[in-house]
């Protein structure tokens, strides 16, 4: 390849050796396995292939240029090809009598049938031989610019069938153990190389799928489960073998209600992470409004216990506050001292914090990412704790690590995103996962309805009703940072629309959104919590946390435009107390095929899982929240939504790997040692933080 093409390909696909170009694969394959009669032809633009004899042929002379028109039979029946570039050269080419295969795109008018341009083959050589083997096509990516410097998606199948031409077994060398091979019944690592990009039939297709997809998944799977046992013997952790007065006193003087059998559970695994003497790095996941934050509180009342500081970070100053409040309340009495920090506490304020911190004075701090600040310095960090840590990247959360120089502090991820067991462990690294599958009692699952505008009136009438019962009402608009400020005007022209079906003083709305001053966020808001307002009028800052259980109305304006983990988040600020609780779903008419499945999947059902996948299925795994910033790999292949059988097994086979060769000494395994360090070697390692 002469190096002007070569620079294109480093650009456009960031190509640049052999085995980056194989390792493109197609994204489909024109299936030519079939064969079609031409009779059976009945859907325009459908992809045929075909197998007869030219019977006519002939050049027409048009306006600008000729065309050859050859009538191809059969024996169901007729159809044209058309040809309209390089139409007499063609025309001498082609040879009656002789049996052809043709392939294309058939199109259908007035009943007659037509193929333009078509693939045209010899079905048998001279001597009687077949040449025509049936196949699948592969189809690749190309970019804009590559298909006008003539590296289009021939080009590339030109390109990939040379190098495949010229590689050997030892090329691509076996990068699995054969015993692994064997027992999945795996092609060769050669041969799914091979059939990926130029199967013969759609079996070899699958078997080079599942094989590649299985390698994608299963270094993945070994690396970071490698890195979670260097992990666990390097960073020993501290160990909280008490069980004090703090926790003691919580629980049976302070804890109002009994924990669900789920929070139970999840306090115990914690716990006995937290006696063993290994760092615990795990995942607190449960769906909103299945309690977390108590689980959260009496982990920190543990480090308590026992000597240790403990930290809660959240991704907004709001949900920080709230988090700061409650807390503060719940341990009233207990002599815990509880503090808040984010950007707006400054000066002396700020400098006295840091001192008591420092200090050892304060048991709990309570903020937003500036708690991570250089200048934070604790006395003996034990325990930190990030809630719905989708918000934080993976950098920040090293950064916790930091605060503590002796050992790590333990780490606890609390986060409402539902997701699947096995895609937890691919998207969140080596964290281990507890999971909160279990609502509190008495909650009546949130009704929720789907409204065109022209049912507004019915919506305000049934506003008012719930108003008159003493309940409070969120309505929430949408605001993306690039139609900002035409989000901004709805709201506005929402809640001056709202302001004349509720006049005051009778009524009061409070306004809260991204772009108001913390402060005056934060009156507004409080004006809510403690129903001085009956009607929250918001952008989705309120999406995550905030737990005003006297409010029992959610309305979503513009419905259509939020995602369905959006929309979960949302419904979850609803259905925290014992009333019935709605959501409604306000939306205009005109609605793509997504967004009703949406919505249809939010009116059937509350299950954070369950809309997890039909939100993965939706829009695929790419989008999962945290899935970009998580430092995971990305499939060429491998879909987390339709593979997990795969996942679970390249799990267990991982598992079986290491736990036989921890090291990876076994003569058996040098193939897979070899394949880990060369992947090693190409990715940032941050298997080692959570
Ligand atoms: P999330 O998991 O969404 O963070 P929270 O921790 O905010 O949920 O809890 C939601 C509400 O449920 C809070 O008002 C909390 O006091 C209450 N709650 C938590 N656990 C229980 C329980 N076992 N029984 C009754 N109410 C509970
Ligand atoms: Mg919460």
């Amino acid at each position: 390849m002469g190096p002007e093409r070569a620079k294109l390909l480093q650009s456009e696909l960031r190509v640049y050796t052999w085995s980056d170009l194989i390792y493109e694969f197609p994204f489909r394959y024109i299936d030519k396995t079939k064969q079609h009669d031409i009779k059976d032809i009945s859907v325009d633009g459908e992809q045929v292939l075909l197998k007869g004899t030219i019977i006519e042929k002939k050049l027409i002379k048009g306006k600008r240029a000729k065309r050859l028109v050859a009538k191809f039979k059969d024996s169901t029946g007729l159809i044209e090809l058309v040809w309209f570039r390089g139409a007499s050269w063609i025309e001498s080419a082609l040879q009656l009598g002789v049996e052809y295969t043709a392939f294309g795109k058939a199109t259908i008018y007035n009943g007659k049938k037509t193929i333009a341009h078509p693939e045209l083959e010899f079905t048998q050589t001279t001597d009687g031989k077949k040449i025509l083997q049936s196949k699948m096509d592969p189809v690749y990516h190309s970019t804009e610019k590559l298909n006008t410097r003539g590296i289009d998606a021939k080009a590339r199948k030109r390109m990939a069938k040379t190098v495949l031409s010229k590689i050997t077994e030892q090329d691509l060398a076996e990068n699995l153990d054969d015993k692994i091979i064997n027992r999945l019944k795996l092609c060769s690592r050669y041969e799914s190389i091979k059939w990926i990009h130029f199967p013969a039939n759609e079996e070899q297709l699958r078997a080079a799928q599942n094989r590649i997809k299985f390698e994608e998944i299963f270094f993945v799977q070994l690396k970071m489960l490698y890195a979670k046992k260097v992990r666990e013997s390097k960073f020993n952790g501290w160990v909280f073998e008490k069980v004090g007065e703090k926790f003691n006193g919580f629980f049976s003087e302070k804890l109002t209600f009994e924990l669900t059998g789920a929070q139970k559970k999840v306090i115990k695994e914690i716990r006995k992470d937290l006696g063993s003497g290994i760092h615990m790095n795990r995942l607190l996941q449960g769906d909103v409004g299945s309690g977390k934050t108590i689980v959260g509180l009496m982990c920190m009342l543990l480090a308590i216990d026992n000597g240790f500081q403990a930290a809660l970070l959240a991704p907004t100053e709001i949900l920080a506050q709230q988090h700061y409040s409650s807390i503060s309340e719940m341990v009233e009495g207990l002599q815990i001292n509880v503090a808040f920090l984010s950007g707006t506490i400054k000066g002396k304020k700020r400098k006295e914090l840091f001192k008591l911190l420092r200090d050892g004075d304060i048991d709990i701090l309570i903020g937003t990412h500036a708690i991570i600040e250089d200048p934070v310095v604790f006395k003996n960090l034990g325990l930190a704790i990030t809630d719905e840590q989708h918000r934080f990247g993976v950098m920040q959360r090293s950064r916790l690590w930091n605060k503590n120089k002796t050992k790590p502090p333990h780490i606890l991820v609390m986060t409402a995103t539902p997701i699947p067991r096995t895609l937890a462990m691919t998207v969140y690294g080596d964290l281990d996962v507890s999971i909160i599958d279990e609502l509190p009692p008495g909650r009546k699952p949130v009704q929720t309805v789907h409204f065109s505008e022209a049912r507004r009136p019915e919506v305000i009438e049934f506003m008012h009703k719930e108003i008159k019962k003493g309940r409070q009402i969120y309505v929430v608009f949408p605001l993306i940072e690039e139609s900002a400020k035409l989000d901004l005007q709805n709201l506005n022209t929402g809640y001056e629309n709202l302001e004349q079906y509720f006049p005051k003083p009778d009524f009061q709305i409070s306004v809260v959104h991204g772009r108001m001053k913390p402060k005056d966020k934060d009156f507004e808001m409080q004006r809510f919590v403690n129903g001085k307002t009956q009607i929250m009028v918001a952008t989705t800052v309120i999406e995550v946390g905030v737990n005003v259980p006297n409010a029992s109305i959610m309305i979503i304006e513009n419905a259509e435009r939020f995602g369905l983990s959006q929309l979960h988040q949302l419904r979850g600020r609803v259905g925290r107390g014992a009333e019935q609780s709605f959501c409604i779903l306000m939306t205009s008419y005109k609605l793509s095929k997504e967004a009703k499945e949406r919505l249809k999947t939010m009116c059937r059902t509350n299950n954070g899982f369950e809309i997890a996948e039909a939100d993965m299925k939706l829009r695929g795994h790419g989008d999962i929240q945290g899935t970009q910033q998580s430092g995971v790999a990305a499939f060429n292949l491998l879909s987390l939504v339709i593979d997990q059988e795969i996942i679970k097994t390249a799990r267990i086979i991982a598992q079986h790997v290491l736990k036989e060769d921890p090291e990876l000494e076994n003569p058996s395994n040098q193939r897979i040692k070899r394949e880990l360090n060369r992947i090693r070697k190409h990715t940032i390692d941050l298997g080692s933080i959570s």
